[in-house]
């Protein structure tokens, strides 16, 4: 299985340290609200990995952690006036009904930092003592990264001459530069806190993942998947903490997913354009028509979100559904040598594209040419029931929906018809092209306006 590595910069022969067996981590998320889309994007890439890995005959071990305690979820618990560890209650269950809705496998584990803390010690008294930590007078303890020589290797984000002994406090920085990072911060008035060599605190955003990855998978792990902007300097400071402690490579293989914007804006509060899972359904749409959107684009690209497309998503998906559902198993006749052929020929193409750094795009055009071939139903059925197991899109099991005009369409076209009352024909038509756009079409009838699918 060929995949990019972004550490090497390069698309390589996937080999894990023992096959069949592979270790995989993943960064997981921080539980102060609910997840948006472009986490569910995240966790559907990490997924479809973690299936062509399964697909291919390897054996996952897979570890997801959860960052429970951070300064994200200090600010919001002073806000709701609730404890760090009443908000983590809040929003885990909800994580995990997300990944459920998309038809993820689940991680092994869940490990949370908060019941790590003690190995999180442990490990940052083995970075003092070898001199990569230091201890602030507050009690705090920070890395020195220009004592780790190898500091930059996978974002390429070095530290500038002359600039050695700036620090960070906050768990995430506001720029792309390379800063001594905290470990372990002292507690503040009012603050969660752990009791360490170091005085009251508790953990850096950083250093959990270090710890829960060499405490489940080993020193050295066979991939650690996270989203493009975990990069740096979240994975760069594992990477520094994990080597620094012991003295190993940390990942062989690194892979990162790309982003997702929403009508090509960056995701932000102030455009009120972070959509939930929540919002999806509320509009009409079905979770695993969302996945099915995810699947039309390339883990590595940024992706463009639109409720149009998810409109084209629900519809194709659909449609993928009812044709699954029509093609019937058994009272099968003898396969011709042609057809056996054909059949052969789709499989190895699907497997060709999943092999090749996950082209699942690509893969699921294959989907659509089976549906469209003409070789018998119930080995269209079997090939695509093959293919579902990396697609995850449950094509044997949804429900067939009947027919439901999106929201948004509804809208428009009530928006339509108050227009043609006022007899304002021209803006009347336009919104009706509006319409026709989204992939549907209006048709007048004694009753009022019936819309269908193009
Ligand atoms: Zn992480």
């Amino acid at each position: 299985m060929k995949l990019y590595n972004t550490l090497s910069r390069k698309i390589e022969d996937f080999k894990p340290i023992k096959p069949p067996n592979v270790g995989m981590y993943t960064c997981g998320p921080t539980v102060y609200g609910p997840g948006h889309i472009g986490h569910a994007r995240s966790y559907t890439n990490f997924d479809l990995l973690k299936r062509a890995f399964l697909y291919n005959g390897f054996k996952v071990k897979h570890i997801l952690n959860i960052t429970d305690i951070h300064d994200d979820m200090i600010k919001k618990a002073t806000e709701l006036k609730i404890s760090v560890a009443e908000l983590a209650d809040r929003y885990i269950p909800l994580f995990k009904k997300d990944l459920k809705e998309l038809n993820i496998i689940p991680a092994d584990f869940y490990p949370r930092v908060t019941e790590h803390t003690s190995k999180i010690i442990e490990m940052i008294e083995v970075l003092v003592k070898k001199g990569y930590g230091y201890i602030e007078k507050d009690g705090s303890v920070y890395f020195d990264v220009s004592k780790f020589a190898d500091y930059g290797k996978l974002s390429g984000i070095k530290l500038e001459k002359g600039k050695t002994g700036t620090r960070v406090e906050t768990d995430k920085y506001e720029r792309e530069e390379a800063t001594d990072f905290a470990l372990w911060k002292a507690s503040k008035k009012g603050e969660p806190f752990w009791n360490s060599p170091w005085g009251k605190g508790r953990p850096g955003w950083h250093i959990e993942c270090s710890v829960m990855a060499s405490e489940y998978l080993g020193k050295t792990i066979d991939l650690h998947a996270g989203a493009m902007d975990l990069k740096f300097p979240h994975h760069e400071n594992e990477i520094a903490q994990s080597e620094a402690a012991n003295g190993v490579k940390f990942v062989n293989f690194w892979f990162h997913g790309g982003l997702l914007e929403v009508e090509n804006k960056k995701m932000s509060k102030s455009l009120g354009n972070i959509f939930t899972l929540e919002d999806v359904k509320n509009k009409g749409f079905e979770s695993l028509a969302l996945r099915y959107l995810f699947l039309t684009c390339h883990y590595r690209s940024k992706m463009n979100f639109t409720w149009k497309g998810l409109g084209g998503a629900q519809v194709a998906y659909q449609k993928l559904v009812e044709m699954t559902r029509s093609w019937k198993k058994g009272g099968r006749q003898v396969v011709s040598d042609v057809d056996v052929g054909k059949i052969d020929d789709f499989r190895k193409k699907f497997q060709e594209k999943i092999n090749n750094d996950l082209n699942i795009p690509e893969a699921l055009a294959i989907v659509w040419e089976v549906a469209k071939s003409n070789i018998p139903d119930p080995d269209k059925l079997d090939l695509i029931l093959d293919f579902d197991q990396v697609l995850g899109l449950r094509l044997a099991e949804a429900p067939i929906k009947k027919f439901q005009v999106p929201t948004e369409i509804q809208r428009l076209v009530e928006e339509r018809e108050k227009l043609r009352k006022e007899e304002k024909w021209q803006e009347a038509d336009k919104v009706r092209k509006e319409i026709e756009k989204s992939g549907f079409i209006i048709e007048d009838t004694p009753e009022g306006p019936k819309v269908k699918k193009k």
